[in-house]
């Protein structure tokens, strides 16, 4: 099964010059869902993972997935505002300005293992302050996996450099 042809790209989404890999094609596709969540899973079925991380929005529908595959809790990291309970929050840059991520202070401890899970990385700005908001909780981050992952934007060694370990499942080229 060739998980990249699922995927539909739209030229020019939100803005002109983005070519945006739009995962809904493969997410509605049974098949293709099914395999990209066997994938992700995959590397991490002996470690035994506690808690998979999701970052708003796509990363809560792969995140959760891998989750009940891998028999682990879920935990959403969320943008500003949206979570009601006490926080760990980390800003991050926007190409326009900055914006927040946040997860709840008590949703994981320090001993457990984690791994954070989102639909595409492309400079890695989104992973690397959710990572960040993880260190703030004392959580050790066994690894980051994509569906997505556009190499020529650096965000492979962005997160490398953070120690976390990435995978992805498909590559494109551009931005
Ligand atoms: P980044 O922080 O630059 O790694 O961007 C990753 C986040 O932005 C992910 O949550 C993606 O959903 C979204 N994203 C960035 N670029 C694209 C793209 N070309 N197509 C679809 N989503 C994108």
């Amino acid at each position: 099964m060739n998980l990249k042809d699922t995927i539909r790209t739209i030229p020019d989404f939100p803005k002109k010059g983005i070519m945006f890999r739009d995962v809904t094609t493969l997410m509605t596709n049974r098949r293709a869902f099914s395999e990209a969540v066997i994938q992700l899973s995959a590397p991490y079925r002996e470690i035994l993972i506690d808690n998979v991380i999701g970052i708003e929005a796509r990363g809560f529908i792969f995140g959760a997935a891998v989750a009940y595959e891998l028999d682990a809790g879920f935990v959403p990291v969320r943008k500003k505002g949206k979570l009601p309970f006490d926080t760990y929050e980390q800003d991050y840059e926007l190409e326009y300005g900055t914006d927040t991520l946040e997860m709840h202070a008590d949703a994981v401890r320090g001993q457990e293992k984690i791994i954070l899970v989102d639909d595409l990385i492309a400079t890695g700005g989104t992973a690397e302050a959710a990572i960040r908001v993880l260190k703030k909780a004392g959580a050790e981050v066994m690894g980051a996996a994509f569906v997505v992952e556009l190499p020529e934007l650096g965000g492979r060694e962005r997160i490398e450099a953070l120690g976390v370990p990435v995978r992805s499942l498909v590559e494109f080229d551009g931005h």
